[in-house]
């Protein structure tokens, strides 16, 4: 049956919106239609499958948006087990965990404004939305399940229920703030529009975040960015995925939020060098983290500031261990050793 649909135009077509990301064009267009199971009739795979890329050509038959728009906006996922690449929003991304494709998140009030998902939220990392000031969700308050993407509009679980407005009872922190503004200008920097592209670089340059963690990493690359985050918040005990959890098990917001924050907790520390508070906790993993941005796929900025966070943690790691019962040092010159060599 799925194969019916392969030749079919969809009498709405429309264009992607700016900051629309490519499952949200595939769920809005879908439902505009009349064609609610666009997703599973392009991917016709078991759960958890999502679209790609490779899907483009389809989705532009049958909504009208331009393939190479698409396959900017669909980006490619690895699969859960390769170490392939995954590319989104004409960012390369190191881990397929930095994606969430699997558990929708959205701002509810910028959905009672335009009703499409934005691209920051596919970010497993973005828990909040900056210009409503409010958190993410990613529960319906009705039926209490998971939103998905199969549900019937972008604003409508798959209860029928309409998201309301006034769902969020969390109270996000800054730095969930500037990191959503961060993720969204970042992704706009690569826009196939060149003036949203010009925009949103002015935009970056222009605009001074207050928090510890995105002074840290405002001027960084994407991905090089993520990896800090993500090497911050494992230092500081507070992963955003469960160590052992596979690439497409669902990154959970509420982790998310504890990260994030864990994450600008140390960044604060580091700032004020408030070495006699700060605990690193996990090290092992953050130290590689931040050394993977030590290769060449990074641009010399993103390598130089890798650099000096890693000696800064590793002194502070030291001070640590030295004063600890066990001191494992030996262990830890050998760990950096190790990548010292790689880096160069
Ligand atoms: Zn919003
Ligand atoms: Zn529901």
């Amino acid at each position: 049956m799925i194969n019916d649909y392969r030749e079919a135009r969809f009498p709405i077509r429309l264009p992607l919106e700016p900051d629309e990301s490519g499952q949200g064009y595939l769920l809005r267009l879908g439902a505009l239609n009349g064609f609610e199971k666009a997703r599973q009739a392009l991917t016709g795979k078991g759960w958890g499958s999502m679209p790609t890329e490779l899907d483009a050509e389809l989705v532009s038959r049958w909504f009208g948006e331009s393939v190479p728009k698409l396959r900017w906006a669909l980006g490619a996922a690895n699969s859960s087990t390769a170490k392939g690449r995954t590319f989104y929003g004409g960012h390369q991304l190191s881990r397929p965990t930095f994606i969430n494709r699997t558990q929708p998140r959205v701002c509810t009030a910028c959905l009672e404004e335009d009703e499409y998902c934005k691209f920051s939220w596919d970010l497993s990392l973005v828990t909040a939305c900056h210009q409503h000031q409010i958190a993410l969700i990613d529960r319906c308050n009705a039926c209490h399940t998971a939103l998905r993407w199969r549900r019937p509009t972008p604003s409508v679980c798959t209860c029928w229920s309409p998201l309301p407005l006034n769902a969020p009872t969390y109270q996000p922190q800054i730095v969930e703030f500037e990191f959503e503004r961060w993720v969204q200008l970042q992704i706009r920097s690569k826009s196939l529009d060149h003036n949203l592209c010009a925009e949103a670089l002015s935009m970056h340059k222009t605009t001074h975040p207050s928090s510890a963690l995105m002074k840290m990493i405002w001027p960084m690359s994407l991905d090089a960015g993520l990896l800090i985050t993500y090497a911050l918040s494992t230092a500081a005990g507070s992963p955003f995925v469960a160590p052992s959890a596979s690439p497409s098990s669902r990154p959970s917001l509420e982790r998310a939020q504890a990260a994030l924050n864990a994450a600008n907790q140390l960044a604060t520390q580091l700032h004020e060098q408030h070495s006699a508070q700060m605990y690193i906790g996990s090290s092992k993993k953050a130290f590689e983290l931040i050394a993977s941005c030590l290769t060449h796929d990074f641009s010399a900025a993103d390598r130089g500031f890798a650099q000096s966070l890693l000696a800064m943690l590793i002194k502070q790691y030291k001070t640590q261990r030295w004063s600890s019962a066990k001191p494992q040092l030996s262990q830890l010159s050998l760990f950096i050793a190790d990548d010292a060599i790689n880096a160069t």
